[in-house]
């Protein structure tokens, strides 16, 4: 499931360099994940590091946006092809 960012978000900026697939990017208001690039870190880190890094809670997974492990899996190879993902990430 694609993680999101909420209005509690203070535009801070400690995400974005943490997303291993680009994925965050600042908007008018706050930051904004790229749901096509998110992969709930699959593939690169075995928790979300948006999440872990944000200090007021504001990245959180989009229950509109139901992924399993295997489609998460799926779009980070499409995103890193002729790569393997990380072990115990998926
Ligand atoms: S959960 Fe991971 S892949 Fe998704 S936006 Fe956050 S850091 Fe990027
Ligand atoms: S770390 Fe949290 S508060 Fe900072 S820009 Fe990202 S979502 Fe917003």
């Amino acid at each position: 499931m694609a993680y999101k960012i909420t209005e509690e978000c203070i535009s801070c900026g400690a995400c974005e360099p943490e997303c291993p697939n680009q994925a965050i990017s600042e908007g008018e208001t706050t930051y904004k994940i790229d749901p096509d690039r998110c992969t709930e870190c699959v593939g690169a880190h075995a928790k979300s590091k948006c999440a872990e890094v944000c200090p007021v809670d504001a990245c959180v997974p989009d229950p509109a946006r139901k992924e399993d492990k295997a489609a998460l899996l799926a779009k980070w190879r499409k995103l890193h092809p002729g790569e393997e993902p990380a072990a115990g990430t998926y």
